[in-house]
Protein backbone atom coordinates (compact mmCIF):
# COMPACT_ATOMS: atom_id res chain seq x y z
CA UNK A 1 0.00 0.00 0.00
CA UNK A 2 1.15 3.23 -0.59
CA UNK A 3 2.28 5.60 2.23
CA UNK A 4 1.58 9.64 1.43
CA UNK A 5 3.06 11.73 3.83
CA UNK A 6 1.21 15.37 3.62
CA UNK A 7 2.82 18.36 5.05
CA UNK A 8 0.60 21.20 5.97
CA UNK A 9 -3.37 20.84 6.75
CA UNK A 10 -4.50 23.83 4.85
CA UNK A 11 -7.04 23.69 1.93
CA UNK A 12 -4.24 22.19 -0.77
CA UNK A 13 -3.07 19.63 2.18
CA UNK A 14 -6.79 18.69 2.91
CA UNK A 15 -7.54 17.95 -0.73
CA UNK A 16 -4.47 16.03 -1.08
CA UNK A 17 -5.02 13.95 2.06
CA UNK A 18 -8.61 13.60 1.59
CA UNK A 19 -7.98 12.66 -2.63
CA UNK A 20 -5.32 10.27 -1.55
CA UNK A 21 -6.97 8.62 0.95
CA UNK A 22 -9.91 7.88 -1.38
CA UNK A 23 -8.15 6.38 -3.66
CA UNK A 24 -6.47 3.57 -1.18
CA UNK A 25 -3.05 5.22 0.09
CA UNK A 26 -2.63 5.16 4.03
CA UNK A 27 -1.96 9.25 4.36
CA UNK A 28 -0.71 10.69 7.69
CA UNK A 29 -1.24 14.61 7.70
CA UNK A 30 1.14 16.83 9.29
CA UNK A 31 0.13 20.17 10.80
CA UNK A 32 2.01 22.72 13.18
CA UNK A 33 -1.43 24.39 14.27
CA UNK A 34 -3.92 22.37 16.84
CA UNK A 35 -6.36 22.74 14.28
CA UNK A 36 -6.46 21.89 9.91
CA UNK A 37 -7.52 25.10 7.70
CA UNK A 38 -6.51 28.02 10.15
CA UNK A 39 -5.86 30.11 6.89
CA UNK A 40 -9.31 28.92 5.55
CA UNK A 41 -11.03 29.85 8.66
CA UNK A 42 -10.19 33.79 8.02
CA UNK A 43 -10.89 33.43 4.78
CA UNK A 44 -13.83 36.06 2.50
CA UNK A 45 -13.90 37.97 6.09
CA UNK A 46 -14.64 34.64 8.07
CA UNK A 47 -16.90 33.77 5.20
CA UNK A 48 -14.67 31.88 2.77
CA UNK A 49 -15.19 32.53 -0.39
CA UNK A 50 -14.61 28.95 -1.48
CA UNK A 51 -14.54 29.46 -5.62
CA UNK A 52 -16.24 31.40 -8.29
CA UNK A 53 -18.84 30.07 -11.15
CA UNK A 54 -17.01 31.38 -13.66
CA UNK A 55 -15.90 29.03 -16.54
CA UNK A 56 -11.94 27.18 -15.82
CA UNK A 57 -10.66 29.28 -18.81
CA UNK A 58 -11.71 32.60 -17.36
CA UNK A 59 -9.74 31.10 -13.75
CA UNK A 60 -6.60 31.21 -16.21
CA UNK A 61 -7.43 34.65 -16.71
CA UNK A 62 -7.90 35.53 -13.56
CA UNK A 63 -4.63 33.97 -12.29
CA UNK A 64 -2.18 36.69 -13.50
CA UNK A 65 0.77 34.43 -11.54
CA UNK A 66 1.30 31.81 -13.75
CA UNK A 67 -2.31 30.41 -14.40
CA UNK A 68 -1.76 28.54 -17.44
CA UNK A 69 0.45 25.94 -15.41
CA UNK A 70 -3.07 25.14 -13.56
CA UNK A 71 -4.52 24.34 -17.48
CA UNK A 72 -4.41 20.13 -16.67
CA UNK A 73 -5.46 20.37 -12.71
CA UNK A 74 -8.58 22.46 -13.39
CA UNK A 75 -9.27 19.84 -16.37
CA UNK A 76 -9.33 17.30 -13.83
CA UNK A 77 -10.59 19.34 -10.84
CA UNK A 78 -13.05 21.80 -12.09
CA UNK A 79 -15.42 24.38 -9.54
CA UNK A 80 -18.22 21.89 -10.49
CA UNK A 81 -16.05 18.61 -9.05
CA UNK A 82 -15.38 20.72 -5.73
CA UNK A 83 -19.43 22.17 -5.24
CA UNK A 84 -20.05 18.62 -5.88
CA UNK A 85 -18.13 16.82 -3.18
CA UNK A 86 -18.93 19.89 -0.82
CA UNK A 87 -22.63 19.30 -1.52
CA UNK A 88 -22.24 15.45 -1.05
CA UNK A 89 -21.02 16.06 2.39
CA UNK A 90 -24.02 18.15 2.88
CA UNK A 91 -22.49 22.00 2.91
CA UNK A 92 -24.99 24.28 1.35
CA UNK A 93 -23.66 27.16 -0.87
CA UNK A 94 -24.86 30.54 -2.13
CA UNK A 95 -23.41 32.13 -5.31
CA UNK A 96 -22.98 36.16 -4.94
CA UNK A 97 -22.03 39.37 -6.98
CA UNK A 98 -19.04 38.29 -9.39
CA UNK A 99 -19.73 34.63 -9.56
CA UNK A 100 -18.66 34.13 -6.39
CA UNK A 101 -19.36 30.97 -3.98
CA UNK A 102 -19.80 31.20 -0.14
CA UNK A 103 -21.21 28.63 2.37
CA UNK A 104 -24.84 29.17 2.91
CA UNK A 105 -24.20 29.97 6.35
CA UNK A 106 -21.36 32.84 5.59
CA UNK A 107 -19.48 30.51 7.81
CA UNK A 108 -15.69 29.60 6.81
CA UNK A 109 -15.36 27.98 10.10
CA UNK A 110 -18.01 25.29 9.32
CA UNK A 111 -16.07 24.64 6.02
CA UNK A 112 -12.79 23.94 7.89
CA UNK A 113 -14.81 21.57 10.64
CA UNK A 114 -16.43 19.82 8.08
CA UNK A 115 -12.68 19.12 5.98
CA UNK A 116 -11.90 18.43 9.60
CA UNK A 117 -14.51 15.58 9.53
CA UNK A 118 -14.04 14.25 6.61
CA UNK A 119 -10.48 13.44 6.70
CA UNK A 120 -11.27 11.65 10.58
CA UNK A 121 -14.06 9.84 8.40
CA UNK A 122 -11.23 8.68 5.91
CA UNK A 123 -8.65 7.74 8.08
CA UNK A 124 -6.21 10.07 7.26
CA UNK A 125 -3.54 10.15 10.43
CA UNK A 126 -4.02 13.80 11.57
CA UNK A 127 -1.01 15.22 13.52
CA UNK A 128 -1.99 18.38 14.68
CA UNK A 129 0.81 20.20 17.01
CA UNK A 130 3.45 18.61 14.87
CA UNK A 131 5.64 20.81 12.99
CA UNK A 132 7.99 19.06 10.30
CA UNK A 133 11.21 20.06 10.33
CA UNK A 134 12.68 18.50 6.99
CA UNK A 135 11.69 16.23 4.22
CA UNK A 136 14.74 14.49 2.33
CA UNK A 137 14.88 11.12 0.42
CA UNK A 138 16.24 7.73 1.46
CA UNK A 139 16.55 4.90 -1.07
CA UNK A 140 13.62 5.78 -3.12
CA UNK A 141 11.34 6.75 0.52
CA UNK A 142 10.82 9.96 1.64
CA UNK A 143 11.71 10.76 5.10
CA UNK A 144 9.82 13.59 7.05
CA UNK A 145 11.26 14.77 10.38
CA UNK A 146 9.26 16.37 12.59
CA UNK A 147 9.29 17.77 15.98
CA UNK A 148 8.21 14.02 17.20
CA UNK A 149 9.89 11.74 15.21
CA UNK A 150 10.46 10.66 11.73
CA UNK A 151 8.35 9.01 9.35
CA UNK A 152 8.64 7.07 6.22
CA UNK A 153 6.51 7.19 3.33
CA UNK A 154 6.36 6.27 -0.51
CA UNK A 155 5.37 10.03 -1.04
CA UNK A 156 5.64 13.53 0.33
CA UNK A 157 3.55 16.60 -0.48
CA UNK A 158 4.78 20.09 1.03
CA UNK A 159 1.55 21.67 1.12
CA UNK A 160 2.60 24.23 3.62
CA UNK A 161 1.29 27.51 1.73
CA UNK A 162 3.00 30.93 1.33
CA UNK A 163 5.02 33.55 3.59
CA UNK A 164 1.66 35.58 4.48
CA UNK A 165 -0.19 35.84 7.39
CA UNK A 166 2.10 33.92 9.01
CA UNK A 167 -0.12 33.49 12.36
CA UNK A 168 -2.00 30.94 10.41
CA UNK A 169 0.94 28.82 10.22
CA UNK A 170 1.98 29.78 6.27
CA UNK A 171 5.87 30.64 8.00
CA UNK A 172 7.76 29.52 4.28
CA UNK A 173 8.96 26.37 5.46
CA UNK A 174 8.04 24.46 2.46
CA UNK A 175 10.52 26.72 0.92
CA UNK A 176 13.18 25.86 2.57
CA UNK A 177 12.60 22.23 1.93
CA UNK A 178 11.94 22.35 -1.71
CA UNK A 179 15.56 24.49 -1.34
CA UNK A 180 17.17 21.81 0.28
CA UNK A 181 15.89 19.09 -2.27
CA UNK A 182 17.27 21.27 -4.99
CA UNK A 183 14.47 23.62 -5.98
CA UNK A 184 14.32 27.03 -7.26
CA UNK A 185 12.05 29.60 -5.39
CA UNK A 186 11.18 32.44 -7.23
CA UNK A 187 11.49 35.65 -5.68
CA UNK A 188 8.64 35.76 -2.74
CA UNK A 189 6.95 39.33 -3.06
CA UNK A 190 3.27 40.44 -2.22
CA UNK A 191 -0.06 39.94 -4.22
CA UNK A 192 -2.91 41.44 -3.05
CA UNK A 193 -1.68 43.70 -0.83
CA UNK A 194 -3.10 47.09 0.54
CA UNK A 195 -1.03 50.74 -0.55
CA UNK A 196 0.38 52.87 2.59
CA UNK A 197 -1.00 56.50 1.74
CA UNK A 198 0.76 60.25 2.06
CA UNK A 199 -2.05 62.08 2.80
CA UNK A 200 -3.71 62.35 6.69
CA UNK A 201 -6.96 63.23 5.51
CA UNK A 202 -6.88 59.48 3.72
CA UNK A 203 -5.88 58.30 7.19
CA UNK A 204 -8.50 60.11 9.00
CA UNK A 205 -10.46 58.81 6.64
CA UNK A 206 -10.26 54.89 8.12
CA UNK A 207 -12.76 52.79 8.34
CA UNK A 208 -15.24 54.60 5.35
CA UNK A 209 -15.81 51.92 2.46
CA UNK A 210 -16.85 53.24 -1.07
CA UNK A 211 -18.88 51.01 -3.86
CA UNK A 212 -18.85 51.50 -7.29
CA UNK A 213 -15.85 53.69 -7.77
CA UNK A 214 -13.44 53.29 -10.53
CA UNK A 215 -9.50 53.92 -9.59
CA UNK A 216 -6.73 54.24 -11.37
CA UNK A 217 -3.11 54.26 -10.40
CA UNK A 218 -0.68 56.71 -12.33
CA UNK A 219 3.05 57.64 -12.38
CA UNK A 220 4.41 60.93 -14.04
CA UNK A 221 1.22 61.32 -16.03
CA UNK A 222 0.81 57.94 -17.83
CA UNK A 223 -1.98 55.84 -16.45
CA UNK A 224 -0.24 52.27 -14.93
CA UNK A 225 -3.43 50.59 -13.98
CA UNK A 226 -7.46 50.86 -13.36
CA UNK A 227 -9.76 49.17 -11.46
CA UNK A 228 -13.27 49.10 -10.68
CA UNK A 229 -15.22 48.44 -7.48
CA UNK A 230 -15.25 48.18 -3.96
CA UNK A 231 -12.09 50.46 -1.68
CA UNK A 232 -12.03 50.98 1.81
CA UNK A 233 -9.89 53.82 3.73
CA UNK A 234 -7.52 52.95 6.57
CA UNK A 235 -5.36 54.20 9.20
CA UNK A 236 -2.44 53.47 7.20
CA UNK A 237 -4.06 53.98 3.25
CA UNK A 238 -6.44 52.23 1.14
CA UNK A 239 -7.41 48.81 0.93
CA UNK A 240 -10.53 46.62 -0.13
CA UNK A 241 -11.10 44.37 -3.10
CA UNK A 242 -10.04 47.07 -6.22
CA UNK A 243 -7.05 47.88 -4.37
CA UNK A 244 -6.28 44.60 -4.01
CA UNK A 245 -6.39 43.60 -7.57
CA UNK A 246 -5.21 47.04 -8.16
CA UNK A 247 -1.32 46.09 -6.09
CA UNK A 248 -1.41 42.77 -7.89
CA UNK A 249 -1.24 44.68 -11.41
CA UNK A 250 1.19 47.29 -9.71
CA UNK A 251 3.58 44.97 -8.05
CA UNK A 252 3.95 42.81 -11.67
CA UNK A 253 5.37 45.63 -13.32
CA UNK A 254 9.00 45.25 -13.65
CA UNK A 255 9.96 48.27 -12.10
CA UNK A 256 7.67 49.67 -9.35
CA UNK A 257 9.17 52.91 -7.87
CA UNK A 258 7.03 54.93 -5.17
CA UNK A 259 5.38 57.65 -5.01
CA UNK A 260 2.56 56.94 -7.38
CA UNK A 261 -0.68 58.72 -7.67
CA UNK A 262 -4.01 57.24 -7.25
CA UNK A 263 -7.18 58.86 -8.57
CA UNK A 264 -10.37 57.86 -7.58
CA UNK A 265 -13.70 58.17 -10.10
CA UNK A 266 -16.40 58.88 -7.20
CA UNK A 267 -19.08 58.68 -10.03
CA UNK A 268 -17.95 56.43 -12.72
CA UNK A 269 -21.01 55.81 -14.31
CA UNK A 270 -21.90 59.59 -15.27
CA UNK A 271 -20.62 62.25 -17.98
CA UNK A 272 -18.99 65.44 -16.91
CA UNK A 273 -22.27 66.94 -17.95
CA UNK A 274 -24.55 64.52 -16.63
CA UNK A 275 -22.87 65.24 -13.20
CA UNK A 276 -22.88 68.52 -13.47
CA UNK A 277 -26.13 68.63 -14.16
CA UNK A 278 -26.83 66.29 -11.20
CA UNK A 279 -25.22 69.05 -8.75
CA UNK A 280 -27.02 71.99 -10.13
CA UNK A 281 -30.59 70.14 -8.94
CA UNK A 282 -28.88 69.74 -5.11
CA UNK A 283 -27.23 73.20 -5.37
CA UNK A 284 -31.32 73.92 -6.17
CA UNK A 285 -32.93 71.97 -3.57
CA UNK A 286 -30.40 73.05 -0.73
CA UNK A 287 -30.23 76.71 -2.11
CA UNK A 288 -30.22 78.18 1.45
CA UNK A 289 -27.38 76.09 2.81
CA UNK A 290 -23.30 75.76 3.00
CA UNK A 291 -21.65 74.07 -0.06
CA UNK A 292 -20.47 71.74 2.44
CA UNK A 293 -24.24 70.55 3.38
CA UNK A 294 -25.45 70.74 -0.26
CA UNK A 295 -24.28 68.04 -1.46
CA UNK A 296 -25.10 64.88 1.51
CA UNK A 297 -26.72 63.33 -1.60
CA UNK A 298 -24.38 63.19 -3.74
CA UNK A 299 -21.60 61.71 -1.36
CA UNK A 300 -20.52 60.29 1.65
CA UNK A 301 -20.17 62.80 4.23
CA UNK A 302 -16.75 62.53 5.86
CA UNK A 303 -15.75 62.81 2.30
CA UNK A 304 -17.39 65.93 1.12
CA UNK A 305 -14.24 68.42 3.15
CA UNK A 306 -12.11 66.69 1.22
CA UNK A 307 -13.57 66.89 -2.17
CA UNK A 308 -13.81 70.63 -1.83
CA UNK A 309 -10.45 71.25 -0.52
CA UNK A 310 -9.22 69.77 -3.58
CA UNK A 311 -11.38 71.53 -5.60
CA UNK A 312 -10.76 74.77 -3.85
CA UNK A 313 -13.99 75.91 -3.07
CA UNK A 314 -14.27 77.34 0.96
CA UNK A 315 -17.26 74.19 2.40
CA UNK A 316 -18.72 77.23 4.14
CA UNK A 317 -19.65 79.33 1.05
CA UNK A 318 -23.44 79.56 0.63
CA UNK A 319 -24.83 76.93 -1.88
CA UNK A 320 -25.99 80.06 -4.26
CA UNK A 321 -22.74 82.03 -4.06
CA UNK A 322 -21.01 79.37 -6.22
CA UNK A 323 -19.57 80.03 -9.60
CA UNK A 324 -19.80 77.49 -12.35
CA UNK A 325 -15.87 77.53 -12.31
CA UNK A 326 -16.12 76.69 -9.16
CA UNK A 327 -18.75 73.72 -9.74
CA UNK A 328 -16.70 72.42 -12.46
CA UNK A 329 -13.78 72.25 -10.34
CA UNK A 330 -16.13 69.66 -8.03
CA UNK A 331 -17.30 67.93 -10.75
CA UNK A 332 -13.57 67.25 -12.02
CA UNK A 333 -12.50 66.74 -8.37
CA UNK A 334 -15.48 64.08 -7.92
CA UNK A 335 -14.11 62.06 -11.26
CA UNK A 336 -10.41 62.42 -10.10
CA UNK A 337 -10.05 62.63 -5.95
CA UNK A 338 -5.95 62.48 -5.71
CA UNK A 339 -3.84 60.79 -3.52
CA UNK A 340 -0.33 60.09 -2.87
CA UNK A 341 0.77 56.03 -3.11
CA UNK A 342 4.02 55.11 -0.98
CA UNK A 343 4.10 51.90 -0.85
CA UNK A 344 2.33 48.58 0.44
CA UNK A 345 1.88 46.96 3.43
CA UNK A 346 4.87 44.43 4.18
CA UNK A 347 4.04 40.48 2.95
CA UNK A 348 2.90 39.30 5.87
CA UNK A 349 -0.04 41.22 5.48
CA UNK A 350 -0.93 39.98 1.25
CA UNK A 351 -3.61 38.16 1.22
CA UNK A 352 -1.44 35.74 -1.26
CA UNK A 353 2.19 35.61 -1.41
CA UNK A 354 3.53 35.97 -5.38
CA UNK A 355 6.59 33.63 -6.30
CA UNK A 356 7.55 30.70 -4.91
CA UNK A 357 9.10 26.94 -6.07
CA UNK A 358 9.32 27.32 -9.92
CA UNK A 359 6.57 25.91 -11.78
CA UNK A 360 9.36 24.93 -14.42
CA UNK A 361 9.93 21.94 -11.72
CA UNK A 362 6.97 20.64 -11.41
CA UNK A 363 5.24 18.15 -13.96
CA UNK A 364 2.14 20.41 -14.18
CA UNK A 365 -0.07 17.37 -14.99
CA UNK A 366 0.89 15.49 -11.58
CA UNK A 367 2.06 17.75 -9.76
CA UNK A 368 5.40 15.56 -8.98
CA UNK A 369 8.89 17.57 -8.78
CA UNK A 370 10.69 16.74 -11.70
CA UNK A 371 13.78 17.23 -9.64
CA UNK A 372 13.15 14.44 -7.09
CA UNK A 373 10.64 11.53 -7.78
CA UNK A 374 8.07 10.69 -5.21
CA UNK A 375 8.25 14.32 -3.86
CA UNK A 376 5.47 16.70 -4.42
CA UNK A 377 3.56 19.97 -4.44
CA UNK A 378 0.25 21.97 -4.10
CA UNK A 379 -1.26 25.39 -3.30
CA UNK A 380 0.24 28.54 -2.46
CA UNK A 381 3.62 26.99 -1.95
CA UNK A 382 3.88 27.07 -6.03
CA UNK A 383 4.82 30.41 -7.88
CA UNK A 384 1.09 30.48 -8.57
CA UNK A 385 -1.14 33.62 -7.24
CA UNK A 386 -4.29 34.46 -8.24
CA UNK A 387 -6.85 37.80 -8.01
CA UNK A 388 -9.57 38.33 -5.64
CA UNK A 389 -12.76 35.89 -5.95
CA UNK A 390 -12.60 32.38 -4.71
CA UNK A 391 -9.64 31.56 -7.50
CA UNK A 392 -6.94 31.13 -4.91
CA UNK A 393 -8.87 28.60 -3.07
CA UNK A 394 -9.68 26.73 -6.35
CA UNK A 395 -6.02 26.73 -7.09
CA UNK A 396 -5.15 24.97 -3.91
CA UNK A 397 -7.94 22.58 -4.22
CA UNK A 398 -7.90 21.35 -7.92
CA UNK A 399 -3.62 21.46 -7.52
CA UNK A 400 -4.28 19.41 -4.01
CA UNK A 401 -6.53 16.84 -5.93
CA UNK A 402 -4.07 16.20 -8.60
CA UNK A 403 -1.18 15.58 -6.02
CA UNK A 404 -3.49 13.46 -4.27
CA UNK A 405 -4.18 11.15 -6.90
CA UNK A 406 -0.27 10.87 -8.25
CA UNK A 407 0.92 10.44 -4.88
CA UNK A 408 -1.55 7.64 -3.75
CA UNK A 409 -0.04 5.95 -7.53
CA UNK A 410 -3.20 6.61 -9.56
CA UNK A 411 -6.66 6.85 -9.75
CA UNK A 412 -8.87 3.58 -8.26
CA UNK A 413 -12.48 3.07 -9.29
CA UNK A 414 -14.21 2.76 -5.89
C1 LIG B 1 -7.15 37.09 5.07
C2 LIG B 1 -7.21 36.18 3.87
C3 LIG B 1 -8.40 35.98 3.22
C4 LIG B 1 -8.46 35.16 2.09
N1 LIG B 1 -9.66 34.94 1.51
C5 LIG B 1 -9.73 34.12 0.44
C6 LIG B 1 -11.00 33.79 -0.13
O1 LIG B 1 -12.06 34.17 0.39
N2 LIG B 1 -11.00 33.02 -1.25
C7 LIG B 1 -9.85 32.54 -1.82
O2 LIG B 1 -9.92 31.87 -2.85
N3 LIG B 1 -8.64 32.77 -1.26
C8 LIG B 1 -8.57 33.52 -0.13
N4 LIG B 1 -7.35 33.74 0.45
C9 LIG B 1 -6.16 33.03 -0.09
C10 LIG B 1 -6.19 31.56 0.36
O3 LIG B 1 -6.53 31.49 1.73
C11 LIG B 1 -4.85 30.87 0.16
O4 LIG B 1 -4.40 31.05 -1.15
C12 LIG B 1 -4.98 29.36 0.47
O5 LIG B 1 -5.34 29.19 1.83
C13 LIG B 1 -3.70 28.62 0.18
O6 LIG B 1 -3.87 27.30 0.63
P1 LIG B 1 -2.60 26.40 0.98
O7 LIG B 1 -3.14 25.11 1.50
O8 LIG B 1 -1.66 26.37 -0.13
O9 LIG B 1 -1.86 27.18 2.16
P2 LIG B 1 -2.37 27.50 3.65
O10 LIG B 1 -3.83 27.63 3.70
O11 LIG B 1 -1.55 28.65 4.10
O12 LIG B 1 -1.97 26.20 4.48
C14 LIG B 1 -0.65 25.83 4.74
C15 LIG B 1 -0.65 25.00 6.01
O13 LIG B 1 0.65 24.41 6.19
C16 LIG B 1 0.97 24.47 7.58
N5 LIG B 1 2.42 24.40 7.72
C17 LIG B 1 3.33 25.30 7.26
N6 LIG B 1 4.58 24.90 7.58
C18 LIG B 1 4.46 23.74 8.27
C19 LIG B 1 5.39 22.85 8.87
N7 LIG B 1 6.71 23.08 8.86
N8 LIG B 1 4.91 21.76 9.51
C20 LIG B 1 3.56 21.51 9.58
N9 LIG B 1 2.64 22.32 9.02
C21 LIG B 1 3.08 23.42 8.36
C22 LIG B 1 0.38 25.78 8.03
O14 LIG B 1 0.23 25.82 9.43
C23 LIG B 1 -0.93 25.82 7.26
O15 LIG B 1 -1.97 25.25 7.99
C24 LIG B 1 -7.27 34.53 1.60
C25 LIG B 1 -6.08 34.73 2.27
C26 LIG B 1 -6.03 35.53 3.40
C27 LIG B 1 -4.72 35.72 4.11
Amino acid sequence: MNKVLVVGAGAAGILVALTAAENGAAVSLFEKNDIVGKKMGITGKGRCNLTNICSMSDFIVHTPGHGKFLFSAYERFTNKDLLDKLHKWGLETKEERGGRVFPQSDSAVEVRKLFYYRLRHMGVEIHLNESVESVRTLNEKMIVTTSKGSYEGTACVVTTGGMSYPVTGSTGDGYRFAQSLGHTIMDLKPALIPFTAQENWVHELSGLSLRNVEISIWKQGKKEAIQFGEMLFTHFGVSGPAVLMLSSAILRKKRCTYPLQMQINLKPALTKDVLDGRIQRDFQKYIRKQVENGMKDLLPQRLIPVVLDQAGVDGHLPVNQISKVQRQNIVDTMQALKLTLTGTRPLAEAIVTAGGISIKEINPKTMESKLVPHLYFAGEVIDIDAYTGGYNLQAAFSTGYVAGISAAGGEQSR
